[in-house]
């Protein structure tokens, strides 16, 4: 991610007693580069009470407030024109508390917890990997992650990130609680037995309802996963992996290359504590990015203190899926034999968040869509985008074909668990999630007319299933589709929520306004 900051105001906003530093923003950047703005103010607040000045007096004034984690969205979700605050410096870990497995439940809240599991409070602008590394350092650990772990945990949350699991939710379904600095500059505390109502919506908040500058995530022990990358023919695991290869493993997810038979089958399996180590990522566990906790992990990397750590094997299984007719025709047979790799397999043994997430950001820049549709559609769309990807021409390079504008294709399966959460992409549905990348170089985001010649079209073919789109990846949905894709009574209670938390809608922006029923009038 590139920051392009100019000068540093020597005032800051009119009326505000904060200190946090702030500048006129040049222009502002997302991780791929893509999404850019010019915002009227850039500030890092560094108390919980600067961020109630900041966004008091921008509120008052009648400026749009944006918050930013990490810029690791592909999508538009991050751009203003406004005040944008960023909370690096809100990153602290706060609290660690034990849970009691035998409490009685709190309907609203994440399943019972396991013996052994703690309530984590951190500051909201915490990095996931820094998050990874302290938990490490108290023997916990999240249940999932994403792909990568550079996001902060409040931005993570907001748009739903996910990872693979037939059992297992998005990251946001970890989280217990969160505070809120809400337009006027007050503060509101949410869980499932404090407003439950603003905890069933703000844990995906899309940054519409306030800033979050704590969150509590529920933690497991720490455990530790074996990773397995085994190449396929496509043609060979496509009917085999919808049912049965989801039947059998928790953490499941595969992948392939556009327009070749070449795929990968990725699986994750909690393997006992003392299984030595073989490393994920490559040497010692520090991030780029600082992590002060890295240096305390490496007690658990060298498998010391291992017998204090309880196995931690996924949850219990649901009733196997049996393969349904599919609505479309030409749909591959599910049920194949159990097709033969085409090559050895690639394997590392770690502790789960290396297992779970890369070491680092992807080396190469990309451009992302993601479309979630019940998981039982998946596989017959996925067939649909395989067809169209094999039939259609591929769109002319880019003029001047500078070696960056070459692109490669990728296309992958994940499968996340159902949730209540209003605009959770997976509410009320277990879903699986196919995603569409087209990678670019170190310096270059592929070229995004090869992007869209495809994504478009998976969209397209996704909204026959009710398909819906990653709040932080690429999309092109309307406010139309929002009312369409989610039920009505959690469309409405989002609305209902963001009207009262922010009436005069200093959280709103064109991004937000576009997909958001109804928001245009009250905009800025
Ligand atoms: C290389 C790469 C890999 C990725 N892999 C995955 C993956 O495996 N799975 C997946 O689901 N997604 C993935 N993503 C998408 C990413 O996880 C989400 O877009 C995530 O929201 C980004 O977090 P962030 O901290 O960068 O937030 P930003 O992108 O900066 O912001 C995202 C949203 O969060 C809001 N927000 C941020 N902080 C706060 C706050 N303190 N209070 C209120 N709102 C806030 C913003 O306003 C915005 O609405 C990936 C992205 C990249 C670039």
């Amino acid at each position: 991610m590139r920051w392009d900051l100019g000068r540093t105001l020597a005032a800051g906003l009119a009326g505000t007693t904060a200190k946090a530093p702030q500048s006129a923003a040049a222009e502002w950047f997302n991780w791929n580069t893509l999404q850019h703005c010019e915002p009227w103010t850039f500030s890092r607040p560094t108390t919980e009470a600067q961020v109630a000045d900041l966004v008091r007096a921008a509120s008052a004034a009648g400026h749009r407030i944006k918050t930013v984690g990490a810029g690791h969205s592909f999508s538009g979700i991050t751009l203003t024109d406004g005040l944008m605050l960023q909370l690096d410096a809100l990153d602290a870990p706060l609290s660690v508390t034990p849970l009691d497995p035998s409490a009685p439940w709190t309907p609203g809240s994440p399943s019972k917890p396991a013996s052994g599991s703690a309530a984590v409070e951190v500051q909201a602008g915490m990095r996931v990997h820094v998050l990874n590394s302290f938990l490490a350092s108290k023997g916990l650990a999240l249940e999932n992650t994403g792909a990568i772990a550079l996001q902060s945990v409040a931005g993570a949350t907001s748009t739903s990130t996910h990872g693979t699991g037939r059992n297992l939710g998005s990251m946001a379904t970890s989280i217990l609680g969160l505070r809120l600095v809400l337009a006027n500059g007050t503060v509101l505390d949410a869980s499932a037995s404090l407003n439950p109502g603003v905890f069933r919506v703000a844990r995906v908040g899309l940054g519409a309802l306030g800033v979050i500058v704590r969150v509590t995530v529920r933690a497991v022990p720490l455990f530790k996963l074996r990773r397995t990358a085994t190449p396929y023919s496509l043609k060979e695991l496509l009917p085999w992996v919808w049912p049965q290869a989801f039947n059998r493993w928790e953490r499941m997810q595969w992948y392939f290359t556009p327009r070749t038979d070449s795929a990968t089958l990725l699986l994750r399996e909690a393997v006992p504590f003392d299984t030595p180590i073989v490393d994920c990522w490559n040497g010692s566990a520090k991030l780029a990015w600082r992590d002060p906790f890295a240096d305390q992990v490496a007690d658990w990397h060298s498998n010391a203190n291992a017998s204090d750590v309880q196995v931690v094997s996924g949850p219990e299984g649901p009733t196997p899926v049996v393969p349904q007719a599919s609505r479309r025709r030409g749909v591959t047979q599910a049920g194949g034999a159990e097709p033969v790799p085409t090559g050895p397999s690639v394997e590392c043994v770690d502790l789960s968040y290396r297992a779970l997430a890369h070491q680092t950001d992807d080396y190469d820049l990309y451009e992302e869509m993601e479309v979630f549709v019940d998981a039982n559609a998946s596989q017959a769309l996925m067939e649909e985008f395989i067809a169209f990807q094999n039939s259609t021409p591929l769109p002319p390079q880019p003029a001047g074909s500078q070696p960056w504008a070459k692109y490669a294709l990728f296309t992958g399966m994940r499968y996340v668990a159902k949730d209540d959460i209003a605009l959770s992409m997976m509410n009320g549905r277990d879903t699986g999630v196919i995603s569409f990348i087209t990678l670019g170089n170190h310096t270059h985001p592929a070229d995004p007319s090869t992007f869209a010649h495809f994504a478009e079209q998976l969209e397209r073919l996704g909204n026959a299933d009710g398909g819906r789109w990653h709040w932080g990846k690429m999309n092109w949905a309307t406010a139309a589709d929002t009312a369409r894709v989610y039920p009505a009574s959690s469309v409405s209670q989002f609305l209902e929520l963001r009207a009262q938390l922010d009436p005069s809608g200093a959280f709103l922006d064109d991004y937000l306004v576009q997909r958001l029923p109804n928001t245009g009038s009250v905009a800025r």
